[in-house]
């Protein structure tokens, strides 16, 4: 007979890590079936966010950030140094170490949880079975019978005929994480998230970096006064953005010869390296059996109700391989919640109060609707803004650039969205959600007393200036 568990979760990422944890503190024997293996050949949990994804990548970012303030941030601050020295080597290494540590403990707390770990490729057979093959290919198959399976699968990287990969010159987000040397000159195509967050790093450790960007909107999700702010940051910095700009084909020889088109015709560079961010696909493959009547929606992603329920009774899916934001912690959010429901318990998650970050330098954070989407939606509203630069902290951190936004209901002055670039943005995006979850007006944080000198006290004047009564500035 089948080894039985109360719940079986496929995908060991943050939302299924998540859900196990928390389906383990509520009595449930539990069990998470994970594929992944790490570049070191270790089967390892976490995903792509522990692995190739978040934590990696801000690895890179506070590595890459403090290169760049030695060479070219401290002499502002008084302090000469002398000649600097880059080891990506030494740089990559910490990445790497950074990652074995966090993945290292999620096996930990997975042993403290009593959770089963089944290193493999996850089936779902009727019936609730699950069948898990070994992923180096040994040994046989195993059937697994579960009360209720969750399938937290993720995404991955989309390729483009354009650009096929070559592992070497021509890479997705994860080659990106793995140089071993500074490209003189890098290409990208995709200036989102990842894209721009790839870009930052390799641009401040010295290549010339050009992002490639079909759309004609930087940033469109970004409230667009913020993202124009932003824009004229990255381009002070050298990202060398290029819009309208659709990449038709790319030839590896000595260079990398990419060839795109824009409103004037057909345009070529020649790059070094070419990272290829063009946004990331739900991973569905070989995931159910032929007789298992799992509904997908047009995308492609495992369709679900707001609860993360699927058309297959006690088959729940959460995180990249559904609806909504590729976010981590919106995953875990929805893990928490079905391992609650699945206990009988209330479980619910406020989409409308994700927070989103991009961790450039100015970070970009934010939180609730856009100004341009409220005007789409007809929302009657007001809002105010401050610059960090009439901030006395940020003055002294010698991080002038950037601005808080706060937009709140015309008539009932309620919160409908927070957007900040600047310093730290990513820590104080968090006031803006606790706000938007309690229902805050905007005369709620005005009135709110901030520490000074703090970053936050921009949150404070913006609040403010919502109804044009901030104090360090003319409104
Ligand atoms: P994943 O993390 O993708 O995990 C899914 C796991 O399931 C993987 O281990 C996969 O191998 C495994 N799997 C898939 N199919 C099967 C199967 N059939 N059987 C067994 N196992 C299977 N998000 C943020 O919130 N903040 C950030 O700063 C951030 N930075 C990012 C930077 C980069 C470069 C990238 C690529 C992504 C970043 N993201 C960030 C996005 C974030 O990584 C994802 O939103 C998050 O990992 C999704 O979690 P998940 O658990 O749904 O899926
Ligand atoms: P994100 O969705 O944040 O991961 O960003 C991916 C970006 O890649 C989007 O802004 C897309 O417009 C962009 N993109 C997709 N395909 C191409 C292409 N062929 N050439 C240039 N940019 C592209």
């Amino acid at each position: 007979m089948a080894k039985a568990f109360d719940v079986i979760v496929i995908g060991g990422g943050p939302a299924g890590y998540v859900a196990a944890i928390r389906c383990s503190q509520l009595g449930m024997t539990t069990a998470v079936v994970d594929d992944f293996v790490y570049k070191d050949g270790e089967p390892a949990l976490g995903g792509t966010c522990l692995n190739v994804g978040c934590i990696p990548s801000k690895a890179l970012l506070d590595s890459s950030e403090q290169y760049h303030k030695v060479n070219h941030e401290l002499e502002a601050h008084g302090i000469k140094t002398g000649k600097v020295q880059l080891d990506v080597g030494a740089m990559i290494a910490r990445k790497d170490r950074v990652v074995k540590d966090l993945t290292g403990g999620i096996a930990q707390l997975f042993k403290a949880n009593k959770i089963e770990w089944l290193k493999g490729h996850g089936k779902l057979l009727s019936g609730k079975q699950v069948e898990v093959t070994p992923a180096d290919g040994s040994g046989k198959a195993e059937v697994y019978q579960a009360e209720h399976v969750i399938i937290a699968t993720g995404s991955k990287p989309i390729d483009i005929d354009a650009a096929p990969l070559d592992g070497e010159r021509i890479v997705n987000s994860d080659g990106a994480l793995e140089f071993t040397d500074v490209p003189k000159r890098l290409g990208i195509i995709g200036a989102g998230v990842i894209g721009l967050e790839m870009g930052s790093v390799w641009s401040r450790l010295g290549s010339k970096v050009t992002l490639l960007e079909a759309q004609d909107t930087f940033l469109p999700p970004v409230d667009q006064r913020v993202a124009k702010m932003a824009q004229k940051e990255f381009e002070r910095q050298g990202l060398d953005i290029r819009f309208g700009a659709r990449v038709t084909n790319a030839k590896v020889g000595k260079t990398v010869s990419v060839h795109y088109e824009d409103k004037d015709g057909k345009q070529n560079i020649q790059v070094d390296k070419l990272i290829v961010c063009v946004g990331r696909r739900p991973n569905t493959g070989n995931l159910f059996a032929e007789d298992v009547d799992l509904l997908l929606d047009e995308r492609g992603l495992v369709n679900v109700d707001e609860h993360c329920r699927t058309n297959l009774p006690g088959v729940y899916a959460i995180g990249d391989v559904v609806r909504g934001p590729m976010l981590a912690h919106k995953g875990s959010e929805e893990g928490v919640m079905v391992a609650e429901l699945i206990a009988g318990r209330p479980g619910h998650v406020n989409y409308d109060t994700i927070p989103w970050v991009i961790y450039t330098h100015p970070e970009i954070a934010w939180a609730g609707k856009t100004e341009q989407q409220l005007k789409a939606a007809g929302v009657p509203f007001n809002s105010g803004t401050f610059n960090f630069g009439a901030t006395g902290r940020a003055r002294a951190m010698e991080e002038k650039a950037g601005m808080v936004k706060i937009i709140a209901h015309k008539e009932t002055d309620r919160i409908l969205g927070v957007h900040i670039v600047g310093p730290q943005a990513s820590e104080l995006i968090a006031e803006a959600v606790v706000a938007m979850e309690f229902h805050a007006s905007s005369e709620d944080l005005a009135r709110i007393i901030h520490a000074h000198p703090t970053l936050s006290e921009a949150m404070h004047e913006a609040a403010l200036s919502v109804s044009k009564r901030a104090i360090h500035k003319a409104n």
